[in-house]
């Protein structure tokens, strides 16, 4: 089955058209590699486009780079936010600010080829998926402890969450115009990208991809960064660590139980023995350290949920430009406005 026709866009142009968004943060020295591959990689493609550059509060110059590509790149649209979010914010920035008909999402720094578009954007035009993924033909993520972490966070991802997330697609994907509807009519401020889009559902498939080398820079995903992006997604997404404590603490109940049975019984039969001094302390220091790792996930989710009240927006846009229309300053969240939540009395 092939995608119904899109029909022509207000300004005149063939539909359907692909948007590009690419989140940066200090990608200044790659643009000029970036640009020389993803614009005729997008012409080839023989659709209209425009490409929503994010700079997420980067410190080098990327923004007046990206500013003065505009008049070499066509289709060249800026949004800058009032500091660094995060790149799943930022994708979310910029996805709020798409036109496409199709959005594809990618890493700024060349690791996602731009010579792939097309066979990501084929299975939406000619099969009628709403989602497609590339898949990391090469799995490998840089060194043996980064694999392992990974490995690990997908195994407990999947234990834990109501989703699936395959581990062996990334953040480069196509996008039907009516999954980002769907993805940015989420409000929740712990975003884990991801797994909000396969949340969502639609028609998902994936496409073999060969992922490249960072071309310039270093990964900005130290491993602490990444901890805190694992400890969200799989707390965003299922309650299982939270129940988990009753049933630990059931199966402690019952070993206490038993044991405390045990020595009654040794101490009626044989009288009581003084020795057992270190194995006491154990004890004692092992189920303190399970109490505390209980409280500490009671406050991971207690930390969302606080998060989730303030309602504060997911980001603040500082400059945008490019845009026919001007964007809203702030993070679409619906039923929100700025004016409903700033109020007389503060
Ligand atoms: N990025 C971002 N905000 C951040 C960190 C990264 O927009 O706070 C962008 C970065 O510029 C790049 C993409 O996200 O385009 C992937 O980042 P990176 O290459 O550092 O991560 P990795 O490829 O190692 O997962
Ligand atoms: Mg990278």
């Amino acid at each position: 089955m092939t995608r119904a026709p899109v029909p022509p866009k207000a300004n005149g142009s063939p539909g359907p058209m692909v948007s590009v968004v690419l989140p940066m943060r200090n990608e200044s020295r790659g643009l000029d590699g970036l640009f020389a591959r993803l614009v005729p990689a997008l012409r080839a493609l023989a659709m209209p486009y425009e490409i929503v550059t994010v700079d997420d509060g980067s410190t080098d110059d990327t923004l007046a780079r990206l500013k003065s590509f505009r008049d070499e790149v066509a289709h060249l649209k800026v949004v800058s936010l009032s500091r660094n979010f995060g790149k799943e914010i930022a994708v979310t920035a910029g996805l709020a600010r798409t036109t496409g008909d199709v959005v594809v999402v990618m890493d700024s720094d060349l690791q996602h080829p731009p010579e792939s578009i097309a066979s990501l954007v084929a299975p939406w035009r000619d099969e009628d998926f709403d989602l497609v993924y590339a898949r990391r033909k090469n799995l490998d993520r840089g060194g043996f402890l980064r694999n392992a972490f990974s490995k690990g966070f997908y195994a407990a991802f999947d234990f834990m969450s109501e989703i699936r997330v395959d581990r062996e697609t990334g953040d480069f994907t196509a996008i039907d115009r009516k999954v980002v509807d769907a993805f940015l009519a989420m409000p929740e401020r712990n975003r884990f990208n991801r797994g909000l889009f396969a949340w969502a559902g639609f028609r998902t498939t994936t496409v073999d991809v060969v992922m490249e080398e960072r071309q310039v820079g270093t990964s900005q995903w130290g491993f602490l960064k990444l901890m805190r992006l694992a400890a969200n997604a799989i707390t965003s997404f299922g309650t299982l660590p939270l129940k988990i404590w009753a049933i630990i603490g059931s199966v402690v109940s019952a070993s206490a139980l038993i044991y405390g049975a045990y020595v009654s019984a040794k101490t009626l039969l044989f009288g009581a023995d003084v020795p057992g001094y270190p194995s006491l302390m154990v004890a004692i220091m092992f189920f303190s350290g399970v109490q505390l790792i209980g409280l500490g996930i009671i406050g991971e989710y207690l930390g969302h949920v606080f998060s989730e009240v303030k309602r504060r927006p997911l980001y603040f846009v500082r400059e945008a430009i490019g845009f026919d229309v001007p964007p809203a300053t702030t993070s679409h969240t619906p039923g929100i406005t700025v004016e409903d939540t700033c109020s007389d009395g503060l």
